[in-house]
């Protein structure tokens, strides 16, 4: 191996100590004393591994390595090392960790690249904090929202304050930091957060895309009557309804999407929800996601046909909100091409998957071309301290990392 897997190891485990929970949970919360503290530990770590550091004013860790040619656009490494408040160790932190390996490694080779190189840890990846994640990604492209500062965590301090205590005066006349353009190319290892390299038993894997995801709300109506005198015949029974929706929703898209596809039920309300009384209003929310839109787009159209008649014969009456429609983002051909080379070197023969989970590469995609690296994790479990990667593993994929970085940087 080129890179130095016994460094990444101790790196890695001296990482989770900080915000430790039981033996091997993690609770690092963005811009909170733990984050402030893994910041400048994993600060001092990109300058022994050569990088000139700052820290913006959203909170974001930036390393730089000057190229030879500065007129190139740059390359870009990075994700987190924010957690979420139950979390594990690997989450982030193996691609953040692992692109500083990458540095290190080229300056134990002596290696100076001819582009420039920044490895960033975005802040604020998780979300669960504010209730609204990839904050310092966002940032960086110029994507933040009115009164992003002024959301408040559940003890009422707002993103500006926690800033504060965190160290730093944020400023969103400072958003955009990159426009497109400025990078070339943005380079992402995570673990996988899925069953899918684990049911193939492979280590690693390459990312296709990030998968859009469709949200909907759907309100059924009928009306409420006593469970004791309403014949069956003259009910409007909006829970029926949502589980005869529900289930055929299920069938769909295990029938009639692609390998793909995923689509989820994961929240219900169900008025009065009273043992006694036939339920009036049901409200549950829909999570369909593909990198193939056409095939999402069909099933989509299929679900509103499920949803019409399902109501007609039940007479009930029903609504729909969209709350978020996203394309899925691709990742960048030349970049994957260069990743299964190298991958073929290696001899690891990882397969290509595509992410359900988001990252902070999704936002980057929008000013560069991107690609993602996927580390296998045991049962697919992630935001939970039972998270769990091979360290063989790691250190396989952030080789992967290492070579690709290498081609591109000396392109
Ligand atoms: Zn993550």
């Amino acid at each position: 191996m080129d890179i130095n897997g016994s460094r990444l190891e101790e790196h890695i485990y001296t990482l989770a100590e900080i915000g430790k929970i039981g033996e091997t949970g993690v609770r690092r919360l963005a811009h909170s004393k733990e984050d402030r503290q893994a910041v400048d530990l994993v600060k001092r770590w990109m300058e022994e591994a050569g990088l000139e550091t700052r820290i913006d004013c959203f909170g974001n860790l930036i390393g730089t390595i000057e190229g030879k040619k500065k007129e190139k656009p740059n390359l870009m490494l990075g994700s987190h090392i924010d957690s979420q408040p139950y979390g594990g160790r690997f989450d982030g932190t193996a691609g953040a960790l692992g692109a500083i390996e990458v540095i290190h490694s080229l300056k134990d080779k002596g290696i100076t690249p001819n582009r420039t190189i920044e490895v960033v840890c975005f802040s604020d990846e998780e979300g669960s904090r504010f209730n609204k994640g990839v904050f310092g990604v966002r940032a960086l492209i110029g994507q933040l929202e009115e009164g992003e500062l002024e959301r408040q965590d559940k003890n009422g301090m707002s993103r500006l304050e926690a800033l504060k205590e965190f160290g730093v005066t944020p400023d969103v006349t400072q958003s955009p930091v990159y426009q497109p353009g400025d990078i070339e190319a943005f380079l992402e290892l995570h673990i996988e957060q899925g069953p899918v390299l684990e049911s193939q038993e492979k280590p690693v894997g390459i990312v296709s895309a990030i998968s859009g995801p469709l949200w909907l709300t759907v309100t059924l109506e009928g009306f409420a009557g006593h469970a004791g005198s309403v014949p069956m015949n003259l009910r409007q029974d909006a829970l029926v309804g949502a589980s005869t929706i529900i289930r055929e929703f299920n069938e769909l898209v295990k029938n009639e999407g692609t390998l793909n596809t995923v689509g989820t039920v994961g929240s219900l309300q169900n008025f009065p929800n009273s043992r006694n009384i036939i339920p009036e209003k049901v409200e549950f929310t829909i999570d369909l996601r593909d990198i193939d839109m056409e095939a999402r787009n069909r099933l989509e159209t299929r679900l509103y046909e499920i949803i019409k008649s399902t109501c007609s014969e039940l007479n009930l009456t029903y609504s729909l909100s969209e709350d978020t429609r996203s394309d899925p983002r691709y990742c960048a051909d030349w970049i994957k091409d260069i990743m299964r080379e190298e991958d073929e070197k290696l001899g690891y023969h990882s397969p290509t998957l595509m992410s359900g989970p988001f990252h902070d590469a999704l936002f980057m995609s929008y000013i560069s071309d991107y690609g993602m690296i996927f580390v296998r994790c045991e049962k697919g479990i992630s935001h939970n301290p039972l998270e769990f990667a091979e360290m063989e593993d790691i250190q396989k994929g952030v080789e992967l990392l290492y070579q690709t970085a290498v081609k591109i940087a000396q392109s």
